[in-house]
């Protein structure tokens, strides 16, 4: 009961919804033939993109064969059925079944969304799993989205920690920060804002050559595994870190409501299963793929590895607290969304004080 805690208020609504159809799962095999469902898949990324395009291609996969072909997903990339930032809402109207995109994307609709993300000086990736399925943040989320979207969302998929970005001037101390010109999006952006960075909206294909002709000095990506697939360390010198803005960032996969409640209990049990299977391998990759795309770029004499200096971090974790209180004081959500994560890392943070950050700190005594 536990184990599926996540999906157990939607499921038995599902099964209730479809009682008639209660002998068509895995109890009445046999009783009738089983129904089986086409589906499509509208995404917000580039096909075949290290880490996430090739993350909801598993999905798909996984899902048809776990479900022996009763459930097949028609995976699009972005722009191919509806555009990149448009797959939440592909998804709340019924047009396709299922999206995986990021919650971000939408907190112009919903200023609460971000937090489903990450929020800057935020969640890494352990903590914002335990907040998910331990800690009653899934349970909001999907409140959230079946009152404002007719939606159903999972986690699945996550970067991990993300890199502060490409810079082609130095950063030594705050004062390097007014007038430079990053591309930064959502509330990382607005953070640079304040502290004096001209904020350039600039979407991931045209990152390079931006980058390249001058019209952005820095830009924030993902990491080494994507970055280096768009080629941004042919057009950027300096490579700074931590990524503060996007420390361990969750993609989601979306389901509309009614798509959901047409499936049986068993399939619905499959979906949100490769969910949580997704979410996991998706950072196995991350992990891996950064981590070997980091050798390439340390090898390479034109680009310099360098951290953030502590005057510039502590500059950005103040104005991001004062960013955020603002959020949470638009709305009724976003209050009651960041008082439920606020909750959780006061247990969360001073347990990986002793323990993952300990560890880091030990091994590299
Ligand atoms: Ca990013």
């Amino acid at each position: 009961m536990k184990r599926r805690h996540f999906v157990t208020g939607m499921a038995a609504a599902g099964a209730a919804a479809c009682s008639q159809d209660a002998d068509m799962g895995a109890i009445g095999e046999g009783a009738r033939p089983q129904e089986t469902f086409e589906w499509n898949m509208v995404t917000a990324w580039p096909p075949g993109l290290p880490g996430l395009g090739v993350g909801v291609e598993n999905l798909a996969r996984r899902i048809e064969r776990a479900s022996n072909g009763r459930l097949r997903i028609k995976v699009y990339a972005g722009g191919e059925l509806v555009p990149a930032l448009e797959v939440l809402d592909a998804v709340s109207r019924g047009t396709v079944q299922m999206g995986h995109d990021s919650a971000y994307y939408h907190r112009g609709k919903l200023p609460a969304a971000q937090f489903f993300t990450t929020v800057p000086f935020g969640q890494t990736v352990h903590e914002i799993n335990a907040w998910m399925y331990y800690g009653g943040g899934l349970e909001l989320w999907q409140e959230m989205y079946g009152e404002k979207f007719n939606v159903i969302p999972f986690p699945a998929g996550n970067t991990g920690v993300q890199m502060a970005g490409w810079f082609n001037k130095e950063i030594n101390s705050v004062v390097d920060l007014p007038g430079l010109k990053m591309r930064i999006p959502g509330v990382g952006g607005e953070v640079m804002q304040r502290a004096g960075v001209s904020q350039i909206t600039v979407d991931a294909s045209e990152i390079f050559t931006s980058l390249q002709t001058g019209v952005i000095d820095a830009a924030e990506w993902v990491g080494p595994y994507n970055d280096i697939s768009l080629g941004l360390h042919t057009v950027a010198r300096y490579y700074y870190y931590p990524g503060w803005h996007e420390m361990g960032p969750q993609l989601q996969c979306t389901i509309n409501r009614d798509a959901w409640m047409s499936l049986p209990e068993d399939l619905q049990e499959i979906v949100a299963t490769v969910c949580q299977a997704i979410n996991t391998d998706m950072m196995a990759d991350y992990t891996w793929g950064n981590a070997v795309a980091l050798e390439t770029i340390k090898n390479d004499p034109n680009i310099e590895l360098r951290g953030l200096p502590d005057d510039v971090l502590r500059l950005l974790k103040s104005l991001s607290e004062e960013v955020i209180e603002e959020m949470a004081a638009e709305n009724e959500w976003t209050a009651r969304i960041k008082a439920s994560f606020d909750e959780a890392q006061d247990k969360l943070i001073p347990y990986h004080e002793i323990s993952e950050l300990a560890y880091m700190n030990a091994r590299n005594l």
